[in-house]
């Protein structure tokens, strides 16, 4: 079974088109929240993952724009965001964002936006972190996005030491070793930061037990143009041009 994964959209349906369709066919797409938030276009991202995913977990923007997390910690430009994004939202797109779990356990893997300790907020960025979370899920491979870079943490489960790898364009992950676990990253669709501007997702090939990373260019200047004219921050114009 192949496995589409995207995370971290943000409203940027130009990245999540050009994903999707060089993804091509897949068996499922999952999604690991942050549809919305940041970006211009939030109906028709939860839309398209709405027709499209079989499986999503909510991410911190999704419950901000739907009034169920404050907005307290977040930046200024990404709470400015949120206030227009929970104005432009339909009822049909609010009652999705509000009914999606925060984690989700589907066989040998685990969906959270954040991580598997803390979904909503909890970045997992450092060894520390990660290593902490390995005793937060129960199978052998746990699924996250929220820090928007394709990074992965692996364990060996004899030892409990943990090594991580940043995962380019084409990269392929062995999960069928049974002497290590996985905390990976897809990396963002809509707002990357590991200073590659392209969109980034991922591919799980159920039988073949890998896991593969990709990058595509998308229109970055059509997104920058409406999110200007939205009267969005434009930083958050600015950003996607360096992917940051
Ligand atoms: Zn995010």
């Amino acid at each position: 079974m192949l496995v589409g994964l995207v995370s971290d959209i943000h409203s940027n349906l130009e990245a999540l088109e050009a994903v999707l369709a060089h993804m091509g066919p897949t068996d499922v797409l999952w999604c690991l929240g942050d549809l919305v938030g940041y970006g211009p276009n939030p109906n028709e991202c939860v839309d398209l993952v709405r027709r499209r995913a079989g499986l999503a977990v909510h991410g911190n923007h999704d419950l901000a724009a739907v009034g169920l997390l404050s907005t307290a910690d977040f930046n200024p430009e990404a709470a400015a965001a949120i206030q227009w994004t929970a104005r432009q939202l339909g009822p049909k797109a609010a009652a999705y964002l509000s009914a999606l779990p925060e984690k989700l356990v589907q066989g040998e893997i685990t969906l959270a936006h954040g991580s598997p300790r803390y979904p909503v907020w909890e970045y997992v960025f450092s060894r520390a972190v990660a290593r902490a979370n390995f005793d937060h899920f129960q199978n052998r491979v746990c699924l996250v996005g929220h820090t928007h870079v394709p990074l992965v943490f692996i364990q060996d489960v004899r030892t409990g030491r943990v090594e991580e790898q940043y995962m380019e364009d084409g990269q392929v992950l062995d999960l069928s070793d049974t002497r290590w676990r996985f905390i990976a990253n897809p990396g963002s669709v809509g707002q990357p930061r590991d200073r590659d501007p392209r969109a980034s997702y991922a591919v799980i090939d159920t039988g073949a037990h890998t896991m593969t990373w990709h990058r595509v260019e998308y229109d970055v200047d059509a997104v920058q143009a409406k999110i200007l004219r939205a009267g969005l921050p434009r930083w958050l114009a600015e950003r996607l041009r360096w992917g940051t």
